[in-house]
């Protein structure tokens, strides 16, 4: 079936329902004026005969009509007969060929051939024994002057509406899909150019379209923020990689033509050694954000003594007790993933070290304050000036890339955010400059039927 357009549709069926409306009318109308006409026939005939019927009567056995007895009179005919229903006076239509019984008082219907006439019989007793009987007989003429101008008029008169109302409903709907229109066209040249930066621009109002199209602009400026945000991601990602791949480049090419002796072997060796760290570190680091943003390295959260976690964990780092200082006092458990919670304190603990003196501490310590498990990473290192406190979270933001080395590529932080995401958290940072930084994961605190498992480690899946 083809496809017309939802005006098209909404104009065509307007139409009809005016058509049949229109008709519907018309057939009303015409019943209506009959069932009036024919209610104003049958008083007309019974007003007549009773009229007559005043006028008449016995005279020692001789008929007398007073002066207002009418035989015919508006279209009423009227006769008389004897009790034995002979005919005595009057006279018959032509057309009224029919034997009818006399039934007294009651207006009927009696068709004759072609004719249909309206009878209405009274009976007038004379005396005991005798009477006559007066019969009133009307032709019902179809009112065909009424009926036939009435169609004239409809037959001029609905089309002319139906053409009104087809144009005006596909008018009404055009002016109405206008918006949509525009939304079309700005969702297809969007998808054509790839030019995020359009907007369908539509004047704010309370209709439905405009409130589409506000949500359409919405949606397209999420996705040009998104999209750019992934381009530079991109960019940011290649710019990284590129840069140990051609000092690793410059160092082969630099050792083939000038690297004489082994030491000099030695030293491009393990500076190849190096760059290659630095860029699996940036592989690893970009993967697992890359996991951890589209969900496929989710959280596996289960009770986890804290405590614990954090003494095996900070042991492994193998800084010295006396610089990586753990606050643990109360036993805390909390719901989260061991591995990606490691992984939290590690970042946090290792630019702890990084962004401070050389022999700066970092202070690890967990407590439970309002609803909520606060596990602090504190430094007394060079701190964050307040205005970049919101650009260190940004994907390959670094305030100061000569003091975080060469391993560094500002992913840390944002890894850190998705974690305590991850775990339903979110992180707080409160520095001072050349005082030290305090980052702080806060997650929600679980119910009292929590209880960890042994070590706080993750319990082993099912086989
Ligand atoms: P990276 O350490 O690889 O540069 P991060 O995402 O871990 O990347 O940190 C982003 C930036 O935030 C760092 O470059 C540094 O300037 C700043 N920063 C992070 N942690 C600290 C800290 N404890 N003290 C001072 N500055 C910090």
């Amino acid at each position: 079936m083809k496809a017309f357009s939802v005006k098209f549709r909404i104009a065509v069926w307007l139409t009809l329902l005016m058509g049949l409306l229109a008709v519907l009318l018309l057939v009303f109308m015409l019943s209506i004026s009959k069932a009036v006409a024919a209610q104003a026939s049958m008083a007309q005939l019974a007003q007549t005969v009773r009229s007559n019927l005043s006028q008449t009567g016995l005279d020692n056995g001789r008929l007398t009509l007073g002066d207002g007895f009418r035989f015919y009179q508006n279209g009423v005919s009227t006769l008389i007969y004897s009790r034995d229903q002979a005919f005595l006076a009057g006279q018959i239509p032509v057309s009224f060929t029919v034997e009818e019984d006399f039934q007294n008082g009651l207006t009927r219907m009696v068709n004759a051939g072609d004719e249909r006439y309206l009878v209405l019989d009274l009976w007038l007793p004379i005396g005991w024994e005798n009477g006559v009987w007066l019969r009133g007989l009307m032709e019902v003429s179809e009112n065909r002057q009424f009926t036939t101008s009435l169609l004239r008029v409809a037959l001029i008169v609905m089309p002319v509406f139906m053409a009104l109302a087809a144009l005006g409903s596909y008018w009404i709907a055009r002016r109405a899909f206008l918006p949509l229109d525009s939304i079309m066209a700005a969702a297809a040249s969007i998808n054509k150019a790839q030019d995020l930066s359009r907007r369908i621009g539509l004047p704010p109002g309370h209709d439905e379209f405009s409130r589409l199209a506000g949500t359409f602009d919405q949606l397209f400026q999420r996705l040009e923020k998104s999209f750019e945000s992934e381009k530079q991601f991109a960019a940011d990602a290649s710019h990284e990689l590129r840069t140990p791949v051609s000092i690793i480049k410059g160092a082969c090419e630099y050792a083939e033509k000038y690297d004489e002796t082994q030491e000099d072997r030695r030293e491009t060796i393990a500076m190849i050694h190096r760059q290659t760290d630095r860029m699996s570190q940036l592989i690893s680091q970009l993967l697992s954000m890359t996991r951890l943003e589209q969900g496929t390295e989710s959280a596996c959260l289960a009770p986890v003594n804290l405590n614990g976690l954090l003494r095996s964990h900070c042991e492994e780092l193998a800084y010295s007790p006396d610089r990586l200082i753990l606050e643990l006092h109360e036993d805390i458990t909390a719901m989260a993933d061991p591995t990606l919670l490691s992984r939290l304190v590690r970042n946090l603990v290792e630019n702890g070290f990084k962004y401070s003196e050389p022999n700066g501490c970092v202070w690890v310590s967990v407590r439970q304050s309002g609803g909520e498990i606060l596990l602090e990473v504190r430094d007394n290192g060079i701190g964050i000036p307040a205005e970049l406190q919101e650009k260190i979270w940004q994907r390959f933001y670094r305030a100061d890339p000569a003091r975080g080395g060469e391993g560094g590529a500002g992913l840390g932080l944002p890894i850190v955010r998705q974690i305590a995401h991850a775990h339903g958290g979110y992180m707080t940072l409160e520095s001072i400059p050349r005082v030290g930084s305090a980052f702080t994961l806060h997650l929600p605190a679980p119910g009292p039927s929590v209880q960890p498992d042994a070590k706080g480690a993750r319990p082993n899946p099912a086989p």
